[in-house]
């Protein structure tokens, strides 16, 4: 294996800038805005980063527990402050 592949080159997302779906190494092109108002301030975002793969499955889980606010492409500024989130799934 080559160890410059896993730096993910090529891409122009920030370094690190990984899907955050539990096991995923893809390079995150979407960022999903979710607010859980039981235990945030209404104005609070967390983030997470999602490849084109499993944008629909982090979308569909913060939907279902009433949790998604909004979607971005990658590199797209947010109107608010975030606060991103670890792995998940
Ligand atoms: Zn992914």
């Amino acid at each position: 294996m080559n160890l410059f592949d896993l730096a993910g080159g090529g891409s122009d997302a920030a370094p690190g800038a990984v899907c955050s779906r539990k096991a995923c190494r893809a390079a995150a092109q979407w960022q999903l805005l979710w607010n859980n108002p039981k235990i945030h301030t209404p104005e609070r975002r967390k983030i997470w980063l999602a490849c084109a793969e499993h944008r629909a499955w982090l979308e569909d889980y913060l939907r279902t527990r009433g949790l998604w606010k909004e979607t971005l492409a990658l590199g797209e500024e947010a109107a608010v402050p975030l606060d991103r989130s670890g792995r998940v799934g």
